[in-house]
Protein backbone atom coordinates (compact mmCIF):
# COMPACT_ATOMS: atom_id res chain seq x y z
CA UNK A 1 0.00 0.00 0.00
CA UNK A 2 2.78 2.48 0.67
CA UNK A 3 4.37 1.95 -2.66
CA UNK A 4 1.05 2.02 -4.27
CA UNK A 5 0.17 5.44 -2.36
CA UNK A 6 3.49 6.89 -3.51
CA UNK A 7 2.80 5.92 -6.72
CA UNK A 8 -0.36 7.36 -6.91
CA UNK A 9 0.10 10.66 -5.16
CA UNK A 10 3.44 11.24 -6.41
CA UNK A 11 1.96 14.05 -8.87
CA UNK A 12 0.85 16.06 -5.93
CA UNK A 13 3.34 14.67 -2.98
CA UNK A 14 5.27 18.31 -3.20
CA UNK A 15 2.10 20.48 -2.76
CA UNK A 16 0.76 17.80 0.15
CA UNK A 17 4.01 18.10 2.09
CA UNK A 18 3.84 22.01 1.68
CA UNK A 19 0.88 21.81 2.91
CA UNK A 20 1.35 20.26 6.01
CA UNK A 21 4.65 22.24 6.77
CA UNK A 22 2.52 25.43 6.49
CA UNK A 23 -0.20 24.11 8.85
CA UNK A 24 2.67 22.43 11.27
CA UNK A 25 4.62 26.76 11.41
CA UNK A 26 1.05 28.09 11.67
CA UNK A 27 0.76 25.99 15.25
CA UNK A 28 3.99 26.72 16.29
CA UNK A 29 3.79 29.61 19.73
CA UNK A 30 4.97 33.37 18.48
CA UNK A 31 8.07 34.25 20.77
CA UNK A 32 6.04 36.96 22.42
CA UNK A 33 3.31 33.98 23.98
CA UNK A 34 6.80 32.41 25.15
CA UNK A 35 7.84 35.65 27.00
CA UNK A 36 4.56 35.99 28.34
CA UNK A 37 4.40 32.49 29.82
CA UNK A 38 7.96 33.50 31.64
CA UNK A 39 6.40 37.00 32.90
CA UNK A 40 3.92 35.03 34.61
CA UNK A 41 6.05 31.98 36.06
CA UNK A 42 8.52 34.86 37.59
CA UNK A 43 5.33 36.23 39.17
CA UNK A 44 4.14 32.76 40.62
CA UNK A 45 7.76 32.07 41.85
CA UNK A 46 7.72 35.47 43.86
CA UNK A 47 4.65 34.99 45.48
CA UNK A 48 5.39 30.81 46.36
CA UNK A 49 8.69 31.87 47.77
CA UNK A 50 7.26 34.22 50.38
CA UNK A 51 5.31 31.30 51.94
CA UNK A 52 7.52 28.43 51.01
CA UNK A 53 10.52 29.82 50.67
CA UNK A 54 12.40 26.11 49.83
CA UNK A 55 9.81 25.17 47.18
CA UNK A 56 10.59 25.26 43.29
CA UNK A 57 8.42 25.76 40.53
CA UNK A 58 8.18 23.62 37.29
CA UNK A 59 6.70 23.98 33.58
CA UNK A 60 5.60 20.82 32.23
CA UNK A 61 2.95 19.58 29.37
CA UNK A 62 3.14 21.22 26.39
CA UNK A 63 4.58 24.43 27.28
CA UNK A 64 7.93 22.96 28.26
CA UNK A 65 7.78 19.47 26.03
CA UNK A 66 8.08 21.42 22.75
CA UNK A 67 4.44 20.33 21.50
CA UNK A 68 2.70 23.15 22.68
CA UNK A 69 0.68 25.14 20.17
CA UNK A 70 -0.23 28.54 20.00
CA UNK A 71 -2.49 29.67 22.95
CA UNK A 72 -2.10 26.84 24.93
CA UNK A 73 -2.53 26.69 28.97
CA UNK A 74 0.79 26.44 30.94
CA UNK A 75 0.89 23.62 33.32
CA UNK A 76 3.10 24.03 36.80
CA UNK A 77 4.34 21.61 39.30
CA UNK A 78 4.71 23.27 42.66
CA UNK A 79 7.84 20.98 43.89
CA UNK A 80 8.02 21.13 48.17
CA UNK A 81 10.80 19.35 49.20
CA UNK A 82 8.29 17.67 52.18
CA UNK A 83 6.87 14.40 50.65
CA UNK A 84 4.34 14.50 54.01
CA UNK A 85 2.86 17.44 53.38
CA UNK A 86 -1.25 17.67 52.83
CA UNK A 87 -1.56 18.11 49.51
CA UNK A 88 -5.18 19.81 49.77
CA UNK A 89 -3.67 21.94 52.90
CA UNK A 90 -1.29 23.31 50.08
CA UNK A 91 -3.75 23.92 47.34
CA UNK A 92 -6.30 25.87 49.35
CA UNK A 93 -2.92 27.62 50.70
CA UNK A 94 -2.00 28.70 47.26
CA UNK A 95 -5.42 29.54 46.20
CA UNK A 96 -5.66 32.09 48.94
CA UNK A 97 -2.44 33.30 48.49
CA UNK A 98 -3.06 33.82 44.58
CA UNK A 99 -6.44 35.27 44.94
CA UNK A 100 -5.20 38.03 47.01
CA UNK A 101 -2.57 39.16 44.42
CA UNK A 102 -5.45 39.69 42.39
CA UNK A 103 -4.84 36.42 39.90
CA UNK A 104 -8.50 35.97 38.30
CA UNK A 105 -10.75 33.04 38.04
CA UNK A 106 -8.55 30.97 41.32
CA UNK A 107 -10.36 27.65 41.64
CA UNK A 108 -8.33 24.90 43.74
CA UNK A 109 -9.74 21.52 42.64
CA UNK A 110 -8.69 19.38 45.58
CA UNK A 111 -10.47 16.38 44.39
CA UNK A 112 -9.14 15.81 41.18
CA UNK A 113 -7.13 12.74 40.03
CA UNK A 114 -4.65 15.39 39.86
CA UNK A 115 -5.01 17.96 42.23
CA UNK A 116 -4.73 21.26 41.01
CA UNK A 117 -5.57 24.95 41.18
CA UNK A 118 -6.76 26.86 37.70
CA UNK A 119 -5.86 30.86 37.57
CA UNK A 120 -6.02 33.38 34.61
CA UNK A 121 -3.10 36.09 34.69
CA UNK A 122 -4.99 39.57 33.22
CA UNK A 123 -1.60 41.05 32.77
CA UNK A 124 -0.47 38.37 30.20
CA UNK A 125 -4.15 36.33 29.61
CA UNK A 126 -2.43 33.01 30.07
CA UNK A 127 -4.20 30.56 32.06
CA UNK A 128 -2.36 28.40 34.28
CA UNK A 129 -2.94 24.76 36.27
CA UNK A 130 -0.56 24.63 39.40
CA UNK A 131 -0.25 20.92 40.54
CA UNK A 132 1.64 19.64 43.65
CA UNK A 133 4.71 17.08 43.46
CA UNK A 134 3.57 16.00 40.13
CA UNK A 135 7.37 15.40 39.52
CA UNK A 136 7.35 12.39 37.18
CA UNK A 137 5.79 14.58 34.76
CA UNK A 138 8.57 17.12 34.96
CA UNK A 139 10.66 14.36 34.02
CA UNK A 140 8.15 12.49 31.35
CA UNK A 141 8.34 16.40 30.26
CA UNK A 142 11.95 16.24 29.63
CA UNK A 143 11.85 12.83 27.92
CA UNK A 144 9.48 14.43 25.46
CA UNK A 145 11.69 17.60 25.10
CA UNK A 146 14.49 15.65 24.27
CA UNK A 147 13.01 13.47 21.70
CA UNK A 148 11.90 16.39 19.96
CA UNK A 149 15.51 17.97 19.66
CA UNK A 150 16.15 14.47 18.01
CA UNK A 151 14.59 14.82 14.56
CA UNK A 152 12.36 17.64 13.63
CA UNK A 153 10.16 15.26 12.13
CA UNK A 154 8.71 13.82 15.60
CA UNK A 155 7.65 18.26 16.83
CA UNK A 156 5.66 18.23 12.80
CA UNK A 157 4.18 14.64 12.96
CA UNK A 158 3.19 15.60 16.81
CA UNK A 159 1.39 19.22 15.59
CA UNK A 160 -0.86 17.48 12.89
CA UNK A 161 -1.38 14.84 15.18
CA UNK A 162 -2.71 17.02 18.07
CA UNK A 163 -4.10 19.45 15.67
CA UNK A 164 -6.40 16.61 14.14
CA UNK A 165 -7.10 14.93 17.71
CA UNK A 166 -8.77 18.45 18.56
CA UNK A 167 -10.61 19.18 15.46
CA UNK A 168 -12.03 15.66 15.55
CA UNK A 169 -12.99 15.60 19.25
CA UNK A 170 -10.88 12.68 20.08
CA UNK A 171 -8.49 14.33 22.66
CA UNK A 172 -10.54 14.46 25.64
CA UNK A 173 -9.83 11.95 28.40
CA UNK A 174 -13.13 12.81 30.24
CA UNK A 175 -15.29 11.38 27.27
CA UNK A 176 -12.68 7.96 27.07
CA UNK A 177 -10.54 9.39 24.10
CA UNK A 178 -6.48 10.46 24.46
CA UNK A 179 -4.67 12.94 26.52
CA UNK A 180 -2.06 14.97 24.05
CA UNK A 181 0.45 12.98 26.37
CA UNK A 182 -1.09 10.09 24.92
CA UNK A 183 -0.25 10.85 21.17
CA UNK A 184 2.95 11.84 21.50
CA UNK A 185 4.26 8.93 22.90
CA UNK A 186 2.31 7.36 19.87
CA UNK A 187 4.19 9.51 17.82
CA UNK A 188 7.44 8.87 19.39
CA UNK A 189 6.79 5.09 19.14
CA UNK A 190 6.13 5.47 15.47
CA UNK A 191 8.85 7.01 14.81
CA UNK A 192 11.01 4.44 16.82
CA UNK A 193 9.68 1.87 14.38
CA UNK A 194 10.15 3.66 10.71
CA UNK A 195 12.78 1.96 8.86
CA UNK A 196 15.11 2.95 9.14
CA UNK A 197 14.54 4.13 12.54
CA UNK A 198 13.90 7.95 12.32
CA UNK A 199 14.52 8.24 16.77
CA UNK A 200 16.13 6.11 19.18
CA UNK A 201 15.27 4.87 22.14
CA UNK A 202 16.70 6.81 24.70
CA UNK A 203 15.65 4.83 27.94
CA UNK A 204 17.72 1.67 26.21
CA UNK A 205 20.87 3.45 26.18
CA UNK A 206 23.73 4.67 28.13
CA UNK A 207 22.03 6.69 30.43
CA UNK A 208 23.67 10.31 31.17
CA UNK A 209 20.51 11.62 33.32
CA UNK A 210 19.26 9.91 36.02
CA UNK A 211 16.66 10.34 38.64
CA UNK A 212 14.34 8.60 40.97
CA UNK A 213 10.93 10.30 41.66
CA UNK A 214 8.37 8.03 44.03
CA UNK A 215 11.03 5.31 44.07
CA UNK A 216 10.74 4.75 39.99
CA UNK A 217 14.30 5.27 38.65
CA UNK A 218 14.27 7.37 35.36
CA UNK A 219 17.35 6.96 33.30
CA UNK A 220 17.89 7.62 30.00
CA UNK A 221 20.55 9.03 27.41
CA UNK A 222 20.23 13.08 27.04
CA UNK A 223 22.90 14.28 25.14
CA UNK A 224 20.63 14.90 22.22
CA UNK A 225 22.46 17.15 20.19
CA UNK A 226 24.99 14.05 19.29
CA UNK A 227 21.85 12.57 18.05
CA UNK A 228 21.25 15.28 14.91
CA UNK A 229 21.92 12.97 12.39
CA UNK A 230 20.11 10.15 13.96
CA UNK A 231 17.13 10.07 11.23
CA UNK A 232 19.05 11.33 8.32
CA UNK A 233 19.39 7.72 6.36
CA UNK A 234 15.78 8.22 6.35
CA UNK A 235 14.17 10.62 4.00
CA UNK A 236 10.30 10.01 4.66
CA UNK A 237 8.49 13.17 4.66
CA UNK A 238 5.94 14.39 6.95
CA UNK A 239 3.19 13.98 4.28
CA UNK A 240 4.58 10.35 3.95
CA UNK A 241 4.78 10.12 7.87
CA UNK A 242 1.05 11.32 8.57
CA UNK A 243 -0.48 8.77 6.19
CA UNK A 244 1.68 6.09 7.81
CA UNK A 245 0.96 7.32 11.17
CA UNK A 246 -2.35 7.17 10.86
CA UNK A 247 -2.37 3.72 8.82
CA UNK A 248 -0.68 1.93 11.05
CA UNK A 249 -3.50 3.02 13.84
CA UNK A 250 -6.28 2.38 11.59
CA UNK A 251 -4.96 -1.29 9.70
CA UNK A 252 -1.23 -2.06 11.12
CA UNK A 253 -1.94 -2.60 15.16
CA UNK A 254 -2.96 -5.52 17.04
CA UNK A 255 -5.08 -4.20 19.78
CA UNK A 256 -5.78 -7.77 20.72
CA UNK A 257 -2.40 -8.81 21.96
CA UNK A 258 0.33 -5.02 21.56
CA UNK A 259 1.21 -2.64 23.95
CA UNK A 260 3.32 -0.02 22.34
CA UNK A 261 5.89 0.92 24.38
CA UNK A 262 8.75 4.14 24.07
CA UNK A 263 10.95 2.59 26.63
CA UNK A 264 11.53 -0.33 24.79
CA UNK A 265 11.48 1.17 21.42
CA UNK A 266 8.99 -1.64 20.91
CA UNK A 267 6.04 -3.59 20.82
CA UNK A 268 5.55 -5.68 23.71
CA UNK A 269 3.00 -7.99 24.06
CA UNK A 270 -0.22 -7.55 26.46
CA UNK A 271 0.54 -10.73 27.98
CA UNK A 272 3.76 -10.06 29.43
CA UNK A 273 2.49 -6.80 31.35
CA UNK A 274 -0.96 -8.89 32.35
CA UNK A 275 -3.13 -6.73 30.73
CA UNK A 276 -4.79 -9.14 28.82
CA UNK A 277 -8.29 -8.33 30.75
CA UNK A 278 -10.41 -5.53 32.30
CA UNK A 279 -8.93 -4.72 35.76
CA UNK A 280 -11.59 -2.46 37.74
CA UNK A 281 -12.06 0.58 34.96
CA UNK A 282 -8.83 -0.60 33.16
CA UNK A 283 -10.15 -2.59 29.95
CA UNK A 284 -6.52 -2.01 28.10
CA UNK A 285 -8.47 -2.07 24.58
CA UNK A 286 -5.98 0.23 23.47
CA UNK A 287 -2.38 -0.21 25.33
CA UNK A 288 0.26 2.68 25.38
CA UNK A 289 2.68 2.29 28.00
CA UNK A 290 3.70 5.06 30.09
CA UNK A 291 7.60 5.20 29.96
CA UNK A 292 8.66 5.48 33.12
CA UNK A 293 4.83 4.38 35.54
CA UNK A 294 5.22 1.12 33.28
CA UNK A 295 2.12 -0.29 35.14
CA UNK A 296 0.20 2.82 33.72
CA UNK A 297 -1.53 2.23 30.84
CA UNK A 298 -2.77 5.10 28.88
CA UNK A 299 -5.54 3.60 27.25
CA UNK A 300 -7.40 2.79 30.25
CA UNK A 301 -9.31 5.92 29.61
CA UNK A 302 -10.87 4.30 26.64
CA UNK A 303 -14.10 2.15 26.76
CA UNK A 304 -16.01 -0.32 24.48
CA UNK A 305 -17.82 2.64 23.00
CA UNK A 306 -14.86 5.20 22.69
CA UNK A 307 -12.30 2.75 21.53
CA UNK A 308 -14.92 2.42 18.31
CA UNK A 309 -14.94 6.09 18.08
CA UNK A 310 -11.01 6.32 17.70
CA UNK A 311 -10.37 3.52 15.47
CA UNK A 312 -13.19 4.52 12.83
CA UNK A 313 -11.30 7.95 13.55
CA UNK A 314 -8.00 6.25 12.74
CA UNK A 315 -9.52 4.72 9.39
CA UNK A 316 -10.96 8.05 7.85
CA UNK A 317 -7.98 9.82 8.63
CA UNK A 318 -5.76 7.36 6.05
CA UNK A 319 -8.41 6.89 4.22
CA UNK A 320 -8.49 10.58 3.59
CA UNK A 321 -4.82 10.26 3.11
CA UNK A 322 -5.31 7.80 0.58
CA UNK A 323 -7.75 9.22 -1.63
CA UNK A 324 -9.32 12.48 -1.08
CA UNK A 325 -8.42 15.15 -3.29
CA UNK A 326 -7.57 17.72 -0.79
CA UNK A 327 -6.39 15.46 2.26
CA UNK A 328 -4.86 18.74 4.25
CA UNK A 329 -8.75 19.73 5.00
CA UNK A 330 -10.56 17.04 4.85
CA UNK A 331 -8.28 15.88 7.50
CA UNK A 332 -9.54 18.78 10.23
CA UNK A 333 -12.78 19.06 8.89
CA UNK A 334 -14.32 19.75 12.36
CA UNK A 335 -16.13 16.54 13.61
CA UNK A 336 -19.95 17.60 13.62
CA UNK A 337 -22.30 14.86 15.95
CA UNK A 338 -25.41 13.61 13.64
CA UNK A 339 -28.39 13.10 15.59
CA UNK A 340 -30.14 10.48 13.14
P1 LIG B 1 -2.10 20.22 25.50
O1 LIG B 1 -1.42 21.03 24.47
O2 LIG B 1 -3.28 19.48 24.96
O3 LIG B 1 -2.36 20.95 26.79
P2 LIG B 1 -0.12 18.73 27.05
O4 LIG B 1 1.21 18.29 26.50
O5 LIG B 1 -0.08 19.78 28.09
O6 LIG B 1 -1.05 19.09 25.83
P3 LIG B 1 -1.65 16.97 28.67
O7 LIG B 1 -2.22 15.68 28.20
O8 LIG B 1 -2.53 18.10 29.10
O9 LIG B 1 -0.71 17.40 27.53
O10 LIG B 1 -0.65 16.63 29.84
C1 LIG B 1 0.22 17.55 30.45
C2 LIG B 1 1.41 16.81 31.04
O11 LIG B 1 0.96 16.03 32.13
C3 LIG B 1 2.08 15.83 30.09
O12 LIG B 1 3.08 16.40 29.31
C4 LIG B 1 2.62 14.82 31.03
O13 LIG B 1 3.85 15.30 31.56
C5 LIG B 1 1.62 14.79 32.14
N1 LIG B 1 0.59 13.75 31.96
C6 LIG B 1 -0.62 13.89 31.36
N2 LIG B 1 -1.33 12.77 31.42
C7 LIG B 1 -0.55 11.89 32.06
C8 LIG B 1 -0.73 10.55 32.46
N3 LIG B 1 -1.87 9.89 32.21
N4 LIG B 1 0.28 9.96 33.12
C9 LIG B 1 1.41 10.61 33.40
N5 LIG B 1 1.65 11.89 33.06
C10 LIG B 1 0.68 12.51 32.41
MG1 LIG C 1 -1.51 21.14 28.96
Amino acid sequence: RNLKWQMECRSDINRLNAHFLSIYESLIPPEEEKAKQKQLLTLLEKLVCKEWPEARLFLYGSCANSFGVSKSDIDVCLAIGDADINKSEVLLKLADILQSDNLQNVQPLTRARVPIVKLMDPVTGISCDICINNLLAVVNTKLLRDYAGIDVRLRQLAFIVKHWAKSRGVNETYQGTLSSYAYVLMCIHFLQQRKPAILPCLQGMRATYSVTVDDKKCAFFDQVENLRDFGSRNRETIAQLVWGFFNYWAYGHDYTSSVISVRTGSVISKLEKDWTRRVGNDRHLICIEDPFETSHDLGRVVDKFSIKVLREEFERAADVMHYALNPCVKLFEPYVPSFD
